[in-house]
């Protein structure tokens, strides 16, 4: 069973677990187990990715975990041609999001499910 860290001050989560959080360098996190059904509940279209993500012009969206958590993550879907709702239900993921001095990073990354 996988058990992913939410960060208590920014709410970055985190899997595998890190010893300081990858957004806000915390030490306090809250162990959750994730589940893959998840609902969007509000999103963004950005140019420049946070914390060092590679690629550019992707989205951004907060989504409700079937178990209640809330978390960040990218959407993957092209906004220009698919179309994005709120409350559509997506189906998350952990992919290596980036690279820091080649150690990859893991993320949530959502697709329509
Ligand atoms: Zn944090």
């Amino acid at each position: 069973m996988i058990t992913a860290y939410k960060c208590k001050s920014c709410g970055q989560i985190m899997y595998p677990y890190h010893y300081r959080c990858i957004n806000c360098g915390g030490r306090e996190f809250e162990s959750f187990v994730p589940s893959t059904k998840a609902k969007l509940l509000t999103y963004t279209v950005i140019e420049q990715l946070p914390w060092g993500f590679d690629e550019r012009g992707r989205v951004l969206g907060v989504v409700e975990f079937s178990n209640k958590v809330r978390a960040m993550g990218l959407i993957d879907i092209d906004a220009d041609t698919e179309e994005i709702n709120i409350g559509m239900k997506l189906t998350a993921t952990w992919e290596p999001v980036r690279d820091t001095y080649g150690e990859k990073i893991y993320g949530l990354v959502f697709r329509p499910a």
